[in-house]
């Protein structure tokens, strides 16, 4: 049997599993680690370090190492997610030829997809490592809000990484399997997950292996990091107040205020108060600046109120979509390092009116439901049947830039929809299918996932044509769209490719390029 592995593709950490002895387990790296960092660095001397290695020098080599780049992955640069992260980022951000966002470190370029590559290729190696032989298919999961692009290039990653992605399973989806494993009997749960760098809410049915995805809500650029930004800022402030000095263009204090907020973050989770101590964080005339100050967990706490009560508007409308309320919830499980802040269990906790579900671990729980499912899918001795959900509508821009939906929100996949159009001029020949992911009337509004034309229409009054749109979305979530013209059976069709992801020509070469990272399993 082909061995398969789980991975959870954190913005901040990423989590390897697979079946052993018929139970899903996390794979520790050699050095004894279940969660990798998803950091990837070049050296002064062009060496690629990744995981903890990247981490332990990011401080010292703020510039040349990246971090939560998954916030950018499937993104057009222009997007307001893009140009945010060109502000917080200490590594160089510039616009692709795709008009995608490009990462420049040590003076090599790559795309999103490369990068999150090179962490897909270590948690491969990993795996191979502990297993002691080669691994060559994946599940990976992705945050249930990702679009179509962001699924797209998520995929070429593993592909890139030397990978057969055999599904991209949605993250609650797989916290929903692990822990479905553990329960019998029917259950309507919710799953809150708050990561490094996304927000995902889901509410499912289960029932004797069958995990079925009722409703999913969330932001895929909502997350911890947004909340050691709120630490970073309120300490950067203060040092200027204190010393006049702003330490937004020093990239290495930057670096150490954002990794020391982080620690802080944590600590708060389980004291009340701490410490934060940066000395020569900067120096001016008088001589060093030292950065010294409490923090408290009620600062703390003031500092992301907002945020904490944005993810609940999230959770409010799942429900709603969900056509619940709260207290039809059997089990409310958290799932994210984020959530582990008591802040947010307690906001979760009264919003549902129940403590939170202690059993599982939510480092864990989403690469180990990926390993189910994986197994599922090969050897079929896991006896779970996932029913996902599309979590945006979809549909194409008409006359007047109108979004006409074809597939609802919260259609469970795979799924096949189609819609007859027709011309708004007389002999018009060609028409332009403008294919949108989102929720908005005014297609602009929404994500454009890619277009096409349908040419060769026969001569006829406008309005007399018909033209047949379908919209095909896989278990994966990845969509297909094709137009037939009825009458003379033309037909085109395309898997939305959209500009910010990569062609098929460049991903080979990229592939190509990338074989030579390639590692063996030794022994
Ligand atoms: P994940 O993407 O699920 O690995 O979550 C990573 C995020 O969880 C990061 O922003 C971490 O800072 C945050 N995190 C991890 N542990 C804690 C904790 N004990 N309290 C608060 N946040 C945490």
């Amino acid at each position: 049997m082909a061995r398969v592995i789980g991975i959870d593709l954190g913005t901040t950490n990423s989590c390897v599993a697979a079946f052993q002895d018929g139970q899903p387990v996390v794979i520790p790296s050699s050095g004894g680690y279940k969660v990798t960092p998803s950091v990837f660095a070049m050296t002064a001397d062009a060496e690629h370090l990744v995981g903890h290695p990247a981490r332990r020098q990011a401080i010292t080599n703020a510039e040349n190492t990246v971090f939560a780049s998954k916030r950018l992955i499937g993104r057009r640069f222009d997007s307001a997610e893009v140009q945010r992260s060109l502000e917080l980022y200490p590594y160089r951000i510039f616009e692709g030829p795709n008009e995608d966002p490009r990462i420049s470190i040590s003076d090599q370029t790559f795309t999103c997809s490369e990068v999150s590559a090179v962490v897909l290729r270590e948690m491969k190696r990993i795996a191979e490592e502990f297993l002691g032989e080669s691994v060559d298919s994946a599940v990976i999961t992705v945050p249930a809000y990702f679009n179509d692009t962001q699924r797209q290039a998520t995929r070429d990653a593993g592909r890139i990484a030397g990978l057969d992605v055999l599904r991209i399973i949605n993250e609650p989806a797989a916290a929903a399997l692990a822990y479905g494993m553990a329960h019998d009997g029917e259950e309507k749960i919710a799953i809150y997950d708050l990561g490094g760098g996304t927000f995902d809410m889901s509410i499912l049915e289960m029932s004797d292996g069958v995990v079925e995805v009722v409703a999913t809500a969330g932001n895929t650029f909502l997350g911890g990091e947004d909340f050691d930004q709120r630490i970073v800022d309120h300490l950067v402030g203060n040092f200027e107040s204190e010393h006049g000095i702003d330490l937004r263009s020093d990239a290495m204090a930057m670096q150490r205020l954002k990794d020391v907020a982080e620690k802080a973050k944590c600590i708060l989770s389980q004291r009340e108060s701490t410490e934060i101590n940066l000395p020569f964080l900067a120096s001016d005339g008088e001589g060093p600046r030292h950065l010294t100050c409490e923090l408290s967990r009620d600062q703390l706490e003031a500092l992301v109120e907002d945020i904490v009560e944005g993810t609940l508007k999230s959770v409010e409308q799942c429900v709603l979509d969900a056509g619940l309320e709260p207290k039809d919830i059997d089990h409310v499980v958290v799932v994210g390092g984020q959530s582990r802040m008591p802040m947010v269990q307690e906001a979760v906790a009264e919003f549902f009116g129940q403590r939170p579900h202690k059993g599982v671990n939510p480092d864990e729980v989403v690469a180990l439901g990926a390993a189910i499912q994986g197994c599922a899918l090969v050897d079929g001795t896991q006896d779970v049947l996932l029913l996902d959900v599309t979590p945006l509508s979809l549909g194409i821009s008409t006359a007047g830039g109108h979004f006409a939906r074809i597939i609802d929100r919260n259609s469970t996949v795979p799924v096949n929809k189609s819609h007859p159009f027709t011309t708004t001029r007389d002999d018009q020949s060609a028409v332009k299918i403008r294919v949108f992911q989102g929720e908005n009337d005014m297609a602009l509004e929404n994500d454009l996932l890619g277009e096409f034309v349908l040419a060769g229409i026969p001569s006829a009054p406008k309005g007399e044509p018909e033209i047949e749109v379908s919209f095909d979305i896989d278990s994966s979530g990845i969509v297909s769209v094709s137009a037939r013209d009825m009458a003379s059976g033309m037909k085109q069709s395309i898997t939305v490719n959209a500009k910010s992801t990569l062609s098929e020509e460049e991903l080979d070469l990229i592939i190509e390029e990338n074989a030579q990272f390639d590692v063996q399993p030794r022994g």
